[in-house]
């Protein structure tokens, strides 16, 4: 087989030529979308400020069937670090390296030709298929996933089943499929003391004396036990900075940020995330600090398993010969938003070993199954049993 009649790896290079970092998206989507016209999709094109976005689909009838990805990459860092140029593809000992190769050109690539495969063999399926694409979703995120859900939301065009390819394989293709993503919660924390010279202690109030015993009941506090689909909550700080530099300043503020992974396991009253903040607060307040505080929230999401996880299980089976767990560990990811309005949400897609890094790669042996794993759920949902 020469290396360019495989329509996947085709598409996937022609994708990872153009330099779409984000929230740029450099053709790719009209280049799908010149793909998905001639099977018969309706296509909208999105716009939200100036991210480029679009939904299309396929049938008017359910269950709706979504594969939902992002056109957009991160940035390649240092350029000479690279071994080949990030957006000239390049394959070698049978990796494709460039960046957005796992992360997740690849995917959508395989979304385009399992699609065209699917349609050619069951021209009249049953229900739909959608895609919902977006050149948002590494940076922002405001302007992409969140804006086309609320725009089907709005109509009430509710999905039953997604697909995002987001790269979920762990140590080895098909073994990780993901039908949740922990929250994520940031505080940036300003403890507020009396700068003045060290060598008169009555007269100053030092903000790192006094975070330090709530710093340390922060790190003890076991949050959570987790529950069957998550680990228990976690907490890190991740920025601490104080001080003016001089030996004989002792400094008025002291900045923290924090981050939670949280497990969405709280009953009570109000939000899992209300209920970090408030215990949170507790701890401040009990130590007599004087601060401000600003959060920022990623909603957790989880779907239970269902009718996609078992098709999607099958698939990978069929496809790679290998039993996929599911997992809500790692990043969030657009999964978050679409939970809102499909029944089931799933991602898969290939390793997650190179994402975001110099190098990033695919194996080119995943490629073909990856595009038969999505039509084999396809058959599997949508088939009118040919
Ligand atoms: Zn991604």
């Amino acid at each position: 087989m020469s290396i360019t009649s495989n329509k996947t790896l085709e598409l996937t290079l022609d994708l990872l030529a153009r330099d779409s970092v984000t929230p740029e998206d450099k053709g790719c989507q009209d280049l799908m979308i010149s793909r998905l016209e001639p099977l018969g999709f309706k296509i909208e094109r999105m716009r939200f400020g100036d991210v480029d976005n679009f939904f299309a689909r396929r049938g008017t009838e359910g269950p709706l069937l979504v594969f939902a990805g992002h056109t957009d990459v991160v940035p390649t860092g240092p350029l000479d670090q690279w071994h080949t140029p990030p957006f000239e593809p390049t394959i070698k000992d049978g990796m494709l390296y460039a960046r957005g190769a796992s992360d997740m050109k690849t995917s959508l690539a395989a979304f385009i030709t399992s699609i065209e495969e699917f349609v050619a063999e069951n021209p009249n399926h049953n229900g739909s298929i959608g895609l919902l694409i977006t050149a948002d979703e590494e940076a922002a995120a405001t302007h992409g996933t969140v804006k086309i859900v609320e725009t089907l939301k709005a109509r009430n065009e509710l999905i039953d089943y997604c697909v995002v390819g987001e790269p979920t394989s762990n140590q080895v293709v098909g073994d990780m499929i993901k039908n949740g993503r922990r929250g994520s919660l940031s505080c940036y924390l300003t403890v507020k003391g009396v700068q003045g010279h060290i060598a008169y202690p009555h007269l100053v109030k030092n903000p790192i004396h006094l975070a330090s015993p709530a710093i340390k009941e922060m790190v003890g506090t076991v949050w959570d036990e987790g529950n069957p689909y998550f680990p228990p909550t976690s907490w890190q700080i991740s920025n601490i900075n104080g001080g003016t530099g001089a030996t004989n300043v002792v400094p008025g503020e002291l900045e923290i940020i924090f981050n939670f992974r949280y497990c969405p396991e709280y009953n009570g009253e109000g939000s899992t995330e209300a209920n970090l903040k408030s215990r949170v607060l507790a701890i401040l307040d009990s130590h007599g600090l004087e601060y401000d505080i600003k959060w920022e929230h990623n909603q957790s999401y989880i779907t239970p398993g269902g009718a996609l996880s078992s098709a999607i299980t099958a698939a990978i089976k069929h496809s790679y010969n290998v039993t996929p767990e599911l997992s809500t560990t790692g990043g969030t990811s657009d999964g978050r938003f679409i939970a809102d309005i499909s029944k089931e949400v799933v991602e898969f897609g290939p390793l997650n070993k190179t994402i975001h890094k110099l190098n990033e790669c695919v194996g080119l042996d995943c490629i073909e199954p990856l595009k038969e794993t999505y039509k084999k759920t396809m058959e599997i949902l949508l088939g009118n049993g040919a």
